[in-house]
């Protein structure tokens, strides 16, 4: 199969070095295998994204020496692609829909304990209020989550096994680490028709990802994309984990780290290969 890596930003803000590495080195690994790098706008949250983002985007890319074939995938125009996806977990009884806000959440989850996790790759650990409401009762003010325990039990049952399998950055399915550390994540919030893990998953098997090139910020998210992927029968790509650009504080640089945005350095008179030796390339 061709080697196939792709650069998923959202465009929700300035593009800044740390996007740079990780499009860069995504490009460069897809240039030495003979392959293709594509790029894919993550545009679901439509409160936050905007048009002059995405044109930025593409310029700054541009301008750092990349290409990719058109047209690009934006996930906002795939939002029935999610849904069919998520109808496949209804089939297998995985899904169900909750109505807690965060208040809800916070006190239902009553307070922390010694050696309990609170927090995993998606956020607060939810603590299961609304796990056997079935999906009939679905409204519009609900997100769908996906129930861990059974989806767990499904992901065994259709050949997954305690142990396996090994993915590059020693990736490994645990069923008690999914439960107790992941939790009932969300499937799809109502106000995006989707959720980043459902909406990541179905594009990389879609557009014939081999090799996901990302962030060790998204190391902890990288277990629910391999889970979601054994129940939707998807394959796996190869997950590579690179480390995290940080400012001279060694804090990972954010989206509103407008300091540290490309556009800045190119006001600043800076060329690509300067970029390039400021994050070791
Ligand atoms: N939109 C995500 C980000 O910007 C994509 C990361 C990924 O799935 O590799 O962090």
């Amino acid at each position: 199969m061709t080697f196939t890596t792709r650069f998923a930003p959202s465009p929700t803000g300035p593009l800044h070095l740390g996007h740079a590495y990780s499009a860069l080195l995504a490009h460069d690994m897809a240039v030495a295998a003979n392959g293709n790098f594509l790029l894919r706008i993550e545009d679901i949250d439509q409160s936050r994204a905007r048009p002059a983002w995405e044109h930025q985007i593409y310029d700054d890319l541009r301008w750092l020496g990349l290409r990719w074939p058109d047209p690009v995938m934006r996930q906002s125009e795939r939002l029935q692609r999610y849904r069919a996806a998520l109808d496949q977990l209804t089939a297998l009884g995985l899904t169900y829909p909750c109505r807690c806000n965060r208040s809800d959440i916070e006190s239902a989850a009553g307070a922390p304990q010694e050696g309990v996790p609170q927090f995993g790759p998606d956020g607060r650990i939810y603590p299961g209020t609304c796990r056997s409401r079935p999906m009939s009762e679905t409204t519009e003010y609900d997100v769908i989550r996906l129930n861990m325990d059974k989806a767990v039990s499904c992901a065994i049952l259709r050949g997954f096994t305690e142990t396996g399998p090994l993915h590059s950055g020693s990736h490994q399915l645990d069923p008690e680490q999914l439960i107790r550390e992941v939790g009932d994540i969300i499937l799809i919030r109502r106000q995006m028709g989707s959720s980043y893990h459902l909406s990541v998953v179905i594009d990389d098997a879609d557009q014939k990802i081999t090799h996901v090139t990302r962030g060790l910020d998204l190391f902890e998210a990288t277990q629910i994309h391999v889970l979601l992927q054994a129940l939707l029968d998807l394959p796996t790509p190869i997950y590579h984990h690179h480390n995290l650009i940080r400012d001279s504080h060694g804090k990972r640089l954010a989206k509103r780290d407008d300091a540290r945005a490309i556009a800045k350095y190119r006001q600043d008179g800076l060329s690509p290969a300067d970029l390039r030796a400021l994050v070791g390339l």
